[in-house]
């Protein structure tokens, strides 16, 4: 199995935290939708991706040492053209180089800005007792704050699913408020359950966290994704 390989080739480079671009090719083979993430090695490389894929791009930085990029400096966003790819791939290089000296760098991921959505978080950890168990919320404050989460074991049923989304209390968001259209609650649902067959098949993933993911009145996207293994 593809999957299996890039988590196989990780785990024996010693590296447990995937970057996004690993994570989001997984999560494109388990058949959730992502805004895909190419690697670039350096500059000139970032700047071609960029101009193949299209303007506004998004540039993040690639390492299995940093797990929280906007932290220091490694998330730039809508870039117009080549000359503000490059401009951003040094400030981030500058900045990364300056404050986390010591991190391990693979690149930069590069991908398309997506367009904005409800935000959304779908995560996966493990529970002593109950093993892999999925989690659901709204993204940004209710979740960090409020902590309006739902929590299902895996393997989730359908009824699993459906019920998830609807006991957060923010799910009158995700109905359209205030002449809002109503996000696509099933495509949610139907995340959900492949992610839930996803960790089923792999057991050395150790945590999952897709955050943000954009809803939208058709469909959702992964916007970012971090994976981590079980110590080897
Ligand atoms: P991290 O969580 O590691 O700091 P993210 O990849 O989540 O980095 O990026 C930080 C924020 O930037 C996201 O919450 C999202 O609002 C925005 N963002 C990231 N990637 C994109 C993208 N491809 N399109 C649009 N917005 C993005
Ligand atoms: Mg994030």
């Amino acid at each position: 199995m593809a999957g299996n390989d890039t988590l196989s080739s990780a785990r024996d480079a010693g590296r447990q935290l995937l970057t996004e671009v690993e994570s989001k090719q997984l999560l494109v083979e388990a058949g959730i939708p992502t805004t895909s993430a190419l690697l670039a090695a350096n500059k000139d490389e970032a700047v071609r991706l960029s101009s193949e894929i299209g303007f506004p791009a998004v540039l993040k930085i690639a390492s299995s040492s940093i797990a929280h990029k906007s932290d220091v400096g490694g998330v730039k966003l809508g870039l117009a053209n080549e000359d503000e790819v490059g401009q951003a791939f040094d400030e981030m290089m500058d900045t990364i180089g300056n404050d986390v000296p010591d991190a391990e760098i693979q690149g930069v991921s590069v991908q398309s800005m997506a367009r904005p959505g409800i935000e959304l978080v779908l995560g996966m950890s493990k529970d002593p007792q109950f093993g892999p168990v999925l989690m659901f919320g709204l993204g940004g404050v209710l979740v960090e704050v409020l902590k309006d989460v739902a929590f299902r074991i895996v393997p989730l049923t359908p009824r699993d699913a459906a019920q998830m989304v609807r006991e957060i209390k923010g799910f009158a968001v995700l109905e359209g408020y205030r002449g809002q259209e109503p996000v696509d609650v099933a495509a949610i649902e139907e995340s959900l359950l492949k992610l839930s067959r996803f960790v089923e098949e792999r057991p050395m993933i150790k945590e999952l966290d897709l955050n943000p993911v954009f809803a939208y009145s058709d469909g959702l996207t992964v916007v970012d994704a971090r994976i981590v293994l079980e110590d080897a």
